[in-house]
């Protein structure tokens, strides 16, 4: 999964050209910078890559999907459809611009069911937010169709599945926008950092002014600049940018590895006919950066984790059903709506919604997958050693 396993030479020497000129901002001091400008070249990198038109470099992956859900006019009173299987950076970002954050069953895809997306539609949804979880993709002609039928906006929060495409297009540039986080475990990394990729123009200047108070970036300099609306700073750093830079050029040789090492570890695990494997909307597509595979039985599941534990090699092997960051079940901030300053009362009730609804069709799911992240470092011989501890723990706990 992360870049930041393979750190090198290249990085170091696109942050020393930023330390020589001591211009560590992206915007101004024109004459000092001595053509050194890495914010703009990484967007520029992001845009060949990705095959996006636009791209506004953030501080964060979060602040990408803030910046994103404010150009796309999505606030007060707007319904914001997403997955119940997220990171909790995906609703932190619905909560950011006042907007009700509606939590929805996943299937066997990981992502978003777009059957149950369907029946959460009400006349205040304004945007289906799909979450390409662990590297790999929803199924996106369903959920653009719906967006269609219904007029509503498709944001893709691709933050996990950086190099992951659908059909031919890279995710996070097939929606009206979508985001990367290139925050420290991403498969590309700034060590923090985000991009907003649209192929809309609009989008993108509102999402340009948005991230540096509200600038146009028109003025002769910034003092001259102007401010059509209220913006924030989710600016990101020369320095975060240039590592970026670095791991960019980069990109295509952590995703052949990943993709070597991926195929590996799903031979072995392929052996034993009881596992079975995450739903792919379009296999070719999938990244590769996790391996997602379930078992029959929440039992064995459980079984399974409790043993790879014992045995001292759960490390890598994620049960999301259980975690704290991941899944609907230990979000008890949000159920309960804990914020440090007063919500709306009104927000405030429609997000302890989450905690009484049905997600019985996602636990389903969720109590039975076990998602392995790939490492860029293993070496074949690690992969199969791996690969035959987990097996030989399922075989156990099957017999
Ligand atoms: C990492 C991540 C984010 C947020 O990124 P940060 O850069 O850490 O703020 C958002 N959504 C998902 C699904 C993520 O995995």
């Amino acid at each position: 999964m992360p870049g930041y396993e393979l750190w090198s030479d290249l990085e170091k020497k696109e942050v020393n050209d930023v330390l020589e000129t001591g211009i560590l901002m992206r915007y101004g001091f024109d004459g000092p910078r001595k053509g050194i400008w890495k914010s703009k070249e990484l967007e520029a990198a992001i845009c060949e890559t990705f095959g996006s038109k636009y791209a506004q470099l953030t501080s964060s992956g979060t602040a990408a999907l803030t910046t994103a859900m404010s150009a796309l006019g999505i606030g007060y009173g707007d319904e914001v459809i997403t997955p119940a299987f997220t990171f909790v950076a995906s609703f932190e970002a619905v909560l950011s611009v006042g907007a009700v954050p509606v939590l929805v069953d996943v299937d066997d895809t990981l992502t978003l069911d777009a059957a149950a997306v369907r029946k959460a539609i009400t006349p205040k949804t304004k945007a289906i937010m799909p979450v390409h979880m662990c590297g790999s993709m929803a199924d996106l002609d369903a959920l653009q169709a719906i967006c269609k039928e219904h007029n509503l906006i498709l944001l893709e929060d691709a933050c996990q599945s950086i190099g992951g495409y659908y059909k031919g297009k890279a995710l996070g540039t097939i929606g009206d926008a979508g985001t990367f986080s290139f925050d420290f475990v991403k498969t590309m990394t700034c060590a923090e950092g985000g991009v907003v990729m649209t192929n809309r123009e609009d989008i993108y200047i509102k999402s340009d002014g948005y991230t540096d108070h509200g600038h146009d970036h028109l003025g002769v300099d910034r003092g001259a600049d102007l401010h059509p609306f209220i913006g924030y700073n989710y600016r990101i750093s020369e320095l975060h940018a240039a590592v970026g830079l670095a791991q960019i050029k980069r990109l295509n040789e952590f995703l052949a590895i990943q993709k070597n090492n991926h195929a590996q570890l799903k031979a072995i695990l392929s052996t034993v006919p009881e596992i079975s494997f995450r739903r792919i909307p379009d296999p070719a597509g999938d990244s590769c950066s996790f391996i997602s595979w379930f078992l029959p039985t929440e039992e064995q599941t459980r079984a399974v984790v409790a043993e790879l534990k014992a045995q001292g090699i759960l490390a890598g092997n994620f049960y999301w059903f259980d975690n704290n960051w991941h899944y609907i079940r230990k979000w008890d901030h949000l159920k309960n709506a804990v914020t440090l300053n007063a919500l709306s009362p009104e927000l405030k009730a429609r997000v302890m919604e989450q905690a009484t609804k049905d997600f019985s069709a996602s636990h389903a799911v969720m109590n039975r997958c076990i998602s392995t992240a790939i490492s860029l470092t293993w070496t074949e011989a690690q992969i199969k050693e791996k690969g035959e501890k987990i097996v030989a723990v399922v075989r156990e706990v099957l017999r």
